[in-house]
């Protein structure tokens, strides 16, 4: 204990006495949420030229790369001792936002009534300033490292990673050597009634994205057939729809609920502790996911129908018809196993299956060093705060380290009202500004904690 005092007293001391200009975490957020990042088209490599001129004044070696023009990504790697590297991962893409539903620019950051407004401030640019700041600290610092601390910030998260963290691996896996963890987005903390609640993920809903087509024989409208490539997929989503997946309580959900439940009052209380028994009941189902579709969402596989395409005149009756299906299965079971049972399903409705996308499931271990780490830090820094194992309907590039065996926890500490997250994908996303400056703090300690000798 003393050490790590001392340390950190060293740490302090060395960052204010270094030549290098004190870092400022919101004026680097500022500029990075300038660039212009959009997801499609991406244009990550604004982002690595950023972050290259950063790791250059401060004289870290990096590398990086492009997965396709202007899709870049960029790692650096500070050297320590021999126990499993931690890697800090961000992606640099940001989805679109439109000006005029905002009430900022959202690719201008601006601070207001404490809250810094821009895209990306929580998703999650903000959480790559704060992994930057801790990385440039800790090199700053010269002090000596049980363990290398890899950064690694990539591009295409939010289309899926192929050409971001699932290109990276297969191109230059040498990013991940030696790793034991990641730290990445898909848990923080959250004040609810006044309790301090950090939400560290741990797993994921697994998406399986499917391509319905069916084929038919093409005709006029005014003569319909007993069937056409329209109808099979008609007949097809409609047994997807009339057919919802049994729920089933994974132990990782019954865990997250059993944690939640502790906050809640009444029946949802009952209900969240013992959600189990309470499934089984067809109101409950339709009540819950009236209520609350994301935790729903954790009972069971999901297919949401989101795309349709058929005829582009009205009196054709087309050859070829087609449907896209969002899917998303619980961890437990192989997606090869899902995408079987889906078969079953429509196929009898004449229409063929393929695969857009799909990952394996993994679940991150709450026993782990690096968890235990995170959770005993973040309770030393805000006493009586609750630490919730996660599980996230949506998915990050966590899936692809989760894969490589590479304990992988979405977190990034900061404390955020319930009202912020909305912005989140939506419009006015925007963070308080203490509350970040609080979370890149917190993001350090807990780091600093983990790597100095
Ligand atoms: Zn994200």
């Amino acid at each position: 204990m003393i050490k790590k005092y001392f340390l950190l007293n060293a740490l302090f001391v060395l960052s204010v006495t270094s030549y290098a200009e004190p870092l400022d975490p919101v004026k680097l957020l500022s500029s990075y949420v300038g660039i212009d990042t959009v997801n499609p088209p991406g244009n990550e490599s604004r982002a690595v030229d950023f972050y290259a001129k950063i790791f250059e004044e401060e004289g870290i070696e990096f590398s990086s790369a492009e997965s396709a023009p202007g899709r870049g990504n960029i790692w650096a790697r500070i050297k320590g001792g021999d126990l499993p590297a931690l890697v800090l991962l961000q992606h640099t893409d940001v989805v679109p936002a439109t000006k005029k539903y905002w009430d900022t620019d959202p690719f201008v950051a601006e601070i207001k009534d404490g809250y810094l407004y821009g895209r990306g401030v929580i998703d999650m640019k903000g959480a790559g300033i704060s992994q930057l700041v801790s990385f440039i600290r800790l090199h700053r610092s010269g002090l000596s490292l049980n363990r290398d601390v890899v950064f690694v910030a990539t591009a295409d998260e939010e289309a899926g990673g192929m050409f971001g963290a699932g290109w990276l691996i297969d191109n230059h896996p040498e990013i991940f050597e030696g790793a034991g963890f990641v730290i990445n987005e898909g848990g923080s903390g959250q004040i609810i009634e006044g309790e301090k609640v950090f939400a560290i993920e741990i797993t994921q809903k697994v998406p399986v994205w499917l391509r319905f087509t069916a084929v038919d024989t093409p005709g006029h409208g005014s003569s319909p057939r007993t069937t056409s490539s329209v109808s099979r997929i008609v007949h097809a989503l409609n047994l997807v729809r009339e057919n919802p997946f049994e729920p089933r309580i994974i132990p990782s959900v019954d865990t997250y609920f059993k944690s939640l439940s502790l906050k809640m009052t009444g029946k949802e209380a009952e209900a969240f502790a013992n959600m189990k028994n309470f499934i089984g009941s067809k109101e409950y189902q339709a009540e819950l996911q009236e209520s609350s579709p994301s935790y729903h969402a954790l009972t069971r596989d999901t297919c949401s129908l989101t795309m349709l395409e058929g005829s582009q005149k009205i009196n054709v009756v087309p050859p070829v018809a087609a449907a896209e299906i969002d899917c998303r299965m619980l961890p437990d079971r192989t997606s090869e196993e899902f995408i079987q049972d889906i078969k079953t399903l429509v196929e009898p409705a004449g229409v063929t299956v393929s695969v857009v996308l799909a990952f394996s499931p993994a679940v991150s271990s709450v026993d782990s060093e690096f968890f235990q780490h995170i959770a005993k830090v973040t309770q030393k820094i805000h006493p009586g705060s609750r630490i919730v194992p996660a599980v996230s309907t949506g998915f990050t590039d966590s899936h692809f380290t989760r894969d490589l065996g590479i304990d992988s926890y979405g977190f990034n500490p900061v404390l955020f009202d319930s009202g912020d997250w909305t912005g989140v994908h939506g419009n006015n996303e925007r963070v308080k500004v203490t509350s970040f400056l609080q979370g890149t703090e917190d993001l350090h300690q807990i780091v600093s904690q983990f790597v100095i000798d």
